[in-house]
């Protein structure tokens, strides 16, 4: 019989000008979903330049969040705002690194698999990550694959990169276009519109041998015609090919709005494929426009760490609890407002502890180390004594369990080994295998990572909010709630709704609702299986009870 004709996959490199922070990942993001509306099977990959062989030894103040894939890779948190856009879940094929792809690279030279060749940076990188990009569309069985390169063009770092884009154009034209997300301020001091730094990043593009086809232009405003006009005339593209890409309220707009500039229909000309129906942007926008119309503000205080660089406070290592957050909401009808409180300030000042007050809900998300680990422990009793509802995410989860270990069993001295080795109390313990890990220094991609499934105890909060007995969550952590003190703390009162299906690791902790409105912990991260199109049911349970919270008592 003869071999069945593999269909042809298309791909659209996605890289930045200009400057990064742009929204090159949402760009990326949702040209997948206004193809995906259009009846295409989408996938999108992420490249990133940096030498870290994955994300996971990276800390969040300097590169975001580490956004944990089912098979419980570690990677950047674009590849969440992909799978919250898409409604997909991703696999290791579809991130890559610097660090990985020259990895793999010499592990094959060793391996004599290059065959007695020499062995270069040019062709064998940009090879290596071709075949990584065909392996991932292959698995995807993708009809379009949509790679965001890290980084913005004219950075040394990224060049290989873009030198695998112009390889496998040169080799597959028809099937290969880049789209570069550029940014054009209006400084105020001009009071106009400059497209100049975009003429300049065009070039530097030119520079590696790729005419991108499609410009989008981030600005705080439209893009008018005759800028529009600019771009094109120096830039070497068609006037239609200049997306305008204004800030917008939310960023689940941007697909919308790229569809004004009838962006799917563009780049389903440029890859030569025939348009498809599909099933449209409508279930989309209603709840996009459903986010707007919320009425009703419920407050949320998140207490974490990681917060601060420099002069400037950023949420970037939470952005899937954000995300979350807005999903949730938008599901029960109200607009979130979050706020951020380093919880170092409650280490000195119970003035400040009270100004917890002021909420209607308080999470505390993953966290590692000592630093603030106390004021969270302090913020954790103020919720329980105060009925404020309070969910925490991982740490926030283990760091409950000690606080009621000290405060309601009467262990004072109960800690986590992560904190204190020699407690005398050991509420929250390593497990045996990732001692051995600590002591060679295996760090890298040695936690307890990805899916793993958690039995649901009936007649429970979790039970209530899940619907169902068992579930598969993300996990990310090295410390375990310690077996020895779960009888302990079940007997005053800590209910362990959801454990490992041996029963032996506590997935969820959780308090009756006789005592408390809403006080739940969860060992994994739900934040990071929550999609704007199916929001995750504890966050949807925590907010709920938030806003029956804002309702008894008006701020
Ligand atoms: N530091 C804790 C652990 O390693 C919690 C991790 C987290 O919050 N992601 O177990």
């Amino acid at each position: 019989m003869a071999k069945q004709k593999m269909k042809r996959a298309k791909y659209i490199f996605v890289v930045g000008g200009v400057m990064s922070g742009v929204g090159k990942g949402i760009a990326t993001s949702s040209i997948g979903k206004i193809l995906q509306a259009r009846g295409f099977n989408v996938t999108a990959l992420k490249i990133d330049p940096y030498i870290n062989v994955d994300a996971g030894t990276m800390n969040p103040t300097e590169h975001g969040e580490v956004f944990v894939l089912k098979d419980g890779y570690e990677t950047d948190q674009d590849m969440g705002n992909y799978e919250r856009f898409l409604n997909i879940e991703l696999t290791r094929d579809n991130y890559m690194t610097t660090g990985l792809v020259y990895k793999t690279v010499i592990e094959k030279e060793r391996n004599l698999e290059y065959a007695g060749k020499c062995v270069q940076v040019v062709p064998h990188i940009p090879l290596e990550v071709i075949r990584r990009i065909k392996k991932a569309v292959h698995r995807a069985k993708a009809d379009i694959a949509i790679i965001e390169i890290g980084g913005t063009v004219g950075e040394y770092e990224n060049i290989l990169f873009l030198e695998a884009i112009r390889m496998l154009k040169t080799e597959q034209s028809e099937d290969v276009i880049t789209a570069i997300v550029s940014y054009v301020p209006t400084p105020s001091k001009v009071g106009e519109m400059k497209t100049k730094p975009t003429q300049h990043a065009v070039r530097t593009l030119n520079g590696t041998g790729i005419q991108p086809d499609i410009i989008i232009a981030r600005a705080d405003r439209p893009l008018d015609e005759k800028r529009k006009e600019k771009i094109a005339v120096f830039c070497n593209v068609r006037k239609e090919d200049v997306i305008s890409a204004p800030d917008v309220e939310s960023i689940y707009d941007v697909p919308v709005n790229f569809e004004k500039d009838h962006l799917s229909d563009i780049l389903l000309k440029k890859l030569h494929l025939k348009a498809r129906q599909g099933e449209g942007l409508g279930a989309w926008e209603k709840r996009v426009k459903r986010i707007k119309s919320a009425e009703g503000i419920v407050k949320i205080g998140v207490v974490g760490k990681y917060f601060k660089t420099g002069d400037y406070v950023l949420s970037d290592a939470y952005i899937s609890v954000i995300e979350a957050l807005k999903h949730a909401a938008c599901e029960i009808g109200r607009q979130v407002e979050l706020s951020w409180i380093d919880s170092t300030d409650f280490e000195s000042d119970t003035k400040v502890l009270k100004s917890l007050r002021r909420y209607h809900g308080i999470i505390i998300p993953g966290g590692f180390g000592s630093r603030g680990v106390e004021g969270k422990i302090r913020a954790v009793q103020f919720c329980r004594e105060n009925q404020v509802p309070y969910f925490g995410l991982c740490y926030g989860m283990q760091l409950a369990v000690i606080e009621y270990a000290r405060h309601v069993v009467g262990l004072a001295e109960s800690s986590t080994t992560e904190v204190n080795q020699k407690t005398s109390h050991p509420i929250v313990d390593i497990m045996p295998e990732q001692k051995e890990n600590l002591r060679k220094k295996n760090y890298g991609a040695t936690m307890r990572l990805g899916h793993y499934e958690a039995k649901i105890l009936p007649k429970t909060l979790a039970a209530a909010a899940y619907g169902t007995t068992s579930v598969l969550e993300r996990h990310r952590h090295r410390y375990e709630v310690n077996p020895e003190y779960v009888e302990q703390l079940k007997e005053a009162g800590m209910i362990f709704s959801a454990t490992s299906p041996d029963g032996v690791l506590m997935e969820i902790a959780e308090l009756p609702q006789s005592e408390h409105p809403f006080f739940l912990g969860t060992q994994f991260h739900p934040e990071f299986q929550s999609s704007l199109m199916q929001p995750h049911p504890l966050f949807v349970a925590f907010l709920k009870a938030a806003a029956v919270k804002k309702n008894q008592r008006p701020l």
